[in-house]
């Protein structure tokens, strides 16, 4: 069995927090806790680490703190598994004997992807992908728990591609992300995130108005 202890990283490489990420962290902050994992959120701009936002994190068991990555693990680089989406390698079970700490960057998700996980990636760290579609940070962070905790291979994940949300009776709108699905074949997404989608795409509409 491999050794439960393991650490997520996510790098905020935003210099907010925006109500997408927060949803996003808080996720990833209460499953990391479910799973008896350590969460760490780094490279914080000391406003964002004063700021309630974090402290709401802090309070569902996230770690926040300003420096990076490279500085705090330094001493155990090797053992720091990058999730890149333009790796070479697919990330495998069995890496979970390699690598203790999983490391994300903490971007949104853009489309098209502007290959922002490329400021991790010529800091030398080991890179492993998820498959070629773009997931979204808390997606990636689950992903990376199913086949490392529960030792799933990549392609027996069961995911929602790019899947279209009702906005009301009228609109849709589709995610250009890939998700793991629940039970029902539904996409897993951040509690509120819908909601917050919605709300959007009601300032979008209203911008439009004369
Ligand atoms: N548009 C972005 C990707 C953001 S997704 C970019 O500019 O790079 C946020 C994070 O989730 C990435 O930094 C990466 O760590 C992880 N991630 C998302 N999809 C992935 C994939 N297919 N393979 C590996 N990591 C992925």
């Amino acid at each position: 069995m491999p050794d439960p202890s393991y650490t997520f990283v996510v790098e905020h490489l935003d210099p907010e927090l925006g109500p997408w990420s927060a949803l996003e962290y808080k996720t990833i902050a209460k499953e990391s806790k479910q799973n008896g994992c350590r969460f760490i959120l780094s490279s914080l701009p000391q406003s964002l680490l004063e700021s309630q936002g974090i402290q709401d994190l802090q309070n569902v068991g996230a770690e926040a703190r300003s420096d990076s990555v490279e500085t705090y693990f330094a001493s155990k680089k090797e053992k720091i598994c990058l999730l890149d989406p333009a790796a070479q390698q697919e990330l495998d079970p069995s890496d979970a004997d390699v690598f203790d700490v999983f490391l994300f960057g903490g971007i949104l998700g853009d489309d098209p992807p502007r290959d922002r996980t490329s400021e991790l990636r010529k800091k030398g760290f080991t890179g492993r992908r998820l498959g070629p579609k773009q997931m979204t940070t808390d997606t990636a962070v689950r992903v990376t728990r199913m086949v490392i905790l529960e030792q799933i291979p990549l392609d027996k994940i069961p995911y929602s591609d790019y899947p279209e949300l009702r906005l009301d009776e009228h609109e849709t709108t589709e995610m250009p992300f890939r998700y793991v699905t629940d039970q029902s074949g539904n996409p897993i997404m951040p509690e509120g995130m819908i909601d917050l989608i919605k709300a959007d795409a009601d300032k979008a509409f209203d911008s439009l108005e004369f």
